[in-house]
């Protein structure tokens, strides 16, 4: 490790890796760029968006059996949101990128390139979904970036000037290995390649704590957590520290949370408002994690043969991430992003954690209303492309739009555990007294009984009551039966 005192402000300044060329100055944020002898200033670096991320600086974790250490951080945008890319520094001496986004986290390393690497593709020629072979493994494209890294911290291990740099970057998957593509030096990219990481891997200790997220969290320290809506000044108290964009419930203002202050964006056409059946701000309990509801989203599938709706709910933990809730007029499905990607049997079959999935539906989505937080900047209009494949309450869907690909798994849940999870007990009453087949069975038995009567008058009369009340049982008992199974 290399000790400097930052020639702006003399705070000291470490350099931990020895394949650092930069440093961020922490106390007056100074760029500092290390050559063999000396360390000179080159500018000042803009802030870093503090997110919900509870990686930083110093934090420490486990890859592959290595320690490393988190020095630095770069933090990059684009058209839709934000992500970070933390520089890592491994106990071997070797160096790493810890890739941040979304609560989706990967660890990639340089792959240096091989004499007998196929030449690889150029970046205007990828799209998501698109193969990619390299050693021996068939890799799709997942998100294909043009971005900006606007602002950085701590040490990296190049120089990055004040204004930043343009990233282009193609991320591809397969299973649970990322390979990325870096277009943003030169037309033949830089190949790094990694796996998905899970923070359990990361010691719990070194992560920044959860109220201290809460309290850091935007750059309008403490005032994300009650946002006033800077068009209308109604107050936004579910945004929670985690939004990229917020659409203000009461004047539907598209709201910016992504740079220094929270900014207008456009201001939607007031649209009749939606009755949904859980609102924004609503707490949940899942899995013994804490859950707001942060976003919701009216989506469509326009074709006109038949065309649907259906309300998907966006719930934030502070330990688990993001989770998503469907409801739709089949019913609630709860629905997570895969961290391993499915793999491909055949183009109607795709394999997934040992099980296989089968082709149900093509069909396109539309995004009609969108109401607070999310964690992209999500438009009304959006499309995205969609196919489903089943294996029995269980769906794998992929999601298709210009320039990603995403894949999500997702389990039927009944009204009445969403209730539960939501202390809204109603939720699994009032689906129950819709009409449903048990009301049919119940006329089918009542229109037999009556028949049997009927037609065997005569043995009444005759005083043969046994057998009709045998008969009657036989014909109540399904009725009953099910009756007992809906309760349950
Ligand atoms: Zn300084
Ligand atoms: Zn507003």
């Amino acid at each position: 490790m290399q000790r400097i005192l930052c020639p702006q402000c003399g705070a000291p300044v470490e350099f931990k890796s020895a394949a650092s060329v930069m440093a961020v100055c922490g106390s007056c944020r100074s760029t500092l760029l290390k050559d063999a002898e000396s360390v000179k200033r080159i500018g000042e670096m803009a802030e870093v968006l503090e997110d919900y991320s509870p990686i930083q600086i110093t934090s420490t974790g486990k890859y592959e059996g290595k320690r490393f250490d988190v020095v630095g951080r770069l933090q990059l945008r684009y058209e839709a949101g934000f992500w970070n890319e933390w520089y890592v520094w491994f106990e071997d001496g070797t160096d790493g990128w810890l890739s941040d986004a979304s609560g989706q986290y990967a660890v990639t390393r340089t792959r240096p390139s091989k004499d007998k690497d196929p030449a690889l593709p150029p970046f205007d020629s990828l799209a998501p979904g698109k193969e990619l072979k390299l050693d021996g493994k068939i890799y799709y494209a997942a998100d294909l970036r043009r971005c900006r890294a606007v602002s950085g911290q701590g040490e990296l291990p190049f120089a990055v000037g004040a204004d930043g740099y343009e990233a282009v970057v193609a991320d591809f998957r397969a299973l649970d290995e990322f390979l990325t593509l870096d277009y943003s030096d030169a037309p033949t990219p830089q190949v790094y390649l990694g796996k998905a990481y899970s923070l359990d891997d990361m010691q719990r200790g070194s992560l920044r704590a959860e109220h201290l997220v809460e309290e850091s969290a935007g750059n309008y320290v403490g005032k994300i957590k009650a946002l006033d809506c800077p068009s209308c000044g109604a107050p936004i108290s579910f945004a929670a520290a985690v939004a990229t964009q917020v659409i203000c419930p009461n004047c539907r203002a598209q709201v910016d949370c992504s740079g220094e202050t929270a900014e207008v964006l456009a201001k939607q056409k007031k649209v009749a408002s939606i009755q949904t059946t859980l609102s924004l701000g609503a707490k949940a309990t899942i899995d013994n994690a804490a859950y707001t509801l942060i976003g919701l989203m009216q989506c469509e599938d326009p074709d006109p043969e038949e065309s649907s709706r259906w309300i998907e709910y966006l719930l934030y933990s502070q330990q688990k991430g993001f989770l998503w809730l469907v409801e739709s007029d089949d019913g609630w499905d709860k629905v997570r992003v895969c961290d391993r990607w499915p793999s491909p049997v055949s183009d109607k079959r795709y394999s997934y954690e040992g099980k296989r999935y089968d082709k149900l539906y093509d069909y396109d989505s539309v995004v009609k209303l969108a109401l607070g937080a999310f964690n992209w900047r999500v438009k009304v209009g959006d499309v995205s492309h969609i196919t489903d494949f089943g294996l029995g309450n269980g769906k794998l869907t992929r999601e298709t739009a210009d320039a990603e690909l995403g894949w999500s798994v997702s389990e039927r849940v009944g009204a009445a555990q969403v209730g539960r999870w939501f202390n809204f007990p109603e939720l699994g009453k009032v689906k129950e007294k819709s009409p449903d087949k048990s009301n049919s069975l119940s006329g089918v038995a009542i229109f037999a009984c009556v028949a049997m009567l009927f037609f065997n008058a005569d043995e009444l009369e005759n005083g043969h009551w046994l057998s009709m009340i045998v008969g009657g049982v036989f014909i109540w008992l399904p009725v009953w039966i099910q009756n007992k199974l809906r309760d349950n």
